[in-house]
């Protein structure tokens, strides 16, 4: 199969959406009026984001669902996106798959695939998607991580630390019962963006981010962005934890201590994290009642620059430890 059969067969579609989608030098997108686009790309390397024998299925809806969970964070409503795809040979057993859960997700959101690279090379996987965004009277209604405000409540989305937990157990450094690594791992490979409850936080949150590198790591960017500091309840954060982890279903094999760990640091969730004015408390709980998404309150922005952790009598950890710090490629 040469490459432009592979494209035919597994990456072309007809668009409803687009103007022009796959087949020509350009797609065109025609986004709708009085909206912007919001654009983010996101790419997986074999080795790096994904172990070569991953079910080609779930790889191709997490390829997306990442880039996705980029529009969820900036509320916005998927458009389109394209694909440039690296492979070592063209392998139907593994494209058909691949394109399979690939689609599933993209039909499920209406976003739409408008064209792409198709290379040979190690296997490399680099989707940018398009949304859009509404502009009202001249204002964007994107969420930004610059927007906290200090007083604002901080909050997540979902569970927290499942991925962290497959991870570490395909690897070999924990041992689960078998159905508990097959629950956890469905959080690590097909993670769910969270769209809709972006999009039903647009003019509610004052700033977010998605959770991709650990809940105080991607808070740290929040901050960052916005020149404050905030103060996390780690009793309130340690009810984030995804229910794998919990005593009951392990055993106890998983301490406090490390559930905190996959709460604060774990990486590879796709949760929202974003803040909100104490005003806006009833709006965030409509927002998550719309998106049929839980939300939970762990902390309060600070004027003062930095971040610190309380538990429920208001006691001070005396230092972040490091191991709470998140995920970098070149650290
Ligand atoms: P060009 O040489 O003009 O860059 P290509 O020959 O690489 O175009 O691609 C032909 C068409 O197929 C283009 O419309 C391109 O966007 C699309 N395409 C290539 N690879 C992919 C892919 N993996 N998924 C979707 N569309 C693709
Ligand atoms: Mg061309």
């Amino acid at each position: 199969m040469g490459e432009f059969d592979l494209i035919a067969r597994y990456f072309t579609r007809p668009t409803a959406r687009a103007a022009l989608g796959v087949g020509d030098d350009c797609a065109l997108l025609q986004p709708a009026p009085g909206t912007q686009l919001a654009i983010s790309s996101d790419m997986l390397v074999e080795g790096r984001h994904f172990f070569p024998d991953v079910d080609p299925f779930t790889l191709g809806h997490k390829a997306l669902a990442v880039n996705l969970s980029d529009l969820a964070a900036c509320g916005a409503t998927p458009l389109a996106f394209t694909l440039a795809l690296a492979l070592p040979e063209a392998d139907e057993a593994w494209l058909a798959p691949f394109s399979r859960g690939l689609f599933a997700l993209a039909d499920a959101h209406g976003c739409e695939l408008v064209g792409g690279d198709t290379t040979q090379g190690p296997r490399n996987i680099c989707i940018t998607v398009f949304g859009e965004v509404p502009v009202i009277n001249g204002k964007s209604q994107a969420l930004l991580r610059s927007g906290a405000k200090a007083d604002d409540d901080v909050y997540v989305s979902g569970t927290l630390g499942d991925a962290r937990l497959a991870l570490d157990a395909l690897r070999g450094t924990v041992k689960l019962p078998a159905e508990v690594l097959a629950q956890a791992r469905c959080r690590l490979e097909q993670p769910i963006p969270r769209v809709a409850l972006g999009q039903a936080l647009r003019s509610v949150a004052s700033a977010a981010i998605d959770v991709s590198d650990g809940l105080l790591g991607d808070l740290q960017h929040i901050l960052q962005a916005s020149g404050v500091g905030a103060t996390i309840n780690t009793s309130n954060a340690i009810n984030l934890i995804a229910a794998c982890t919990r005593p009951d279903w392990t055993n106890g094999i998983i301490s406090f201590e490390k559930q905190l760990e996959y709460v604060m640091a774990g990486g590879d969730d796709y949760e929202l994290l974003f803040t909100a004015p104490a005003s806006a408390r009833e709006a965030v709980q409509a927002a998550s009642r719309q998106a049929h998404t839980t939300v939970t309150r762990i902390g309060r922005i600070d004027h003062e620059p930095g971040m610190r952790l309380i538990d429920d009598h208001g006691n001070r950890a005396h230092a972040l430890p490091s191991r709470f710090s998140s995920f970098d490629h070149f650290a």
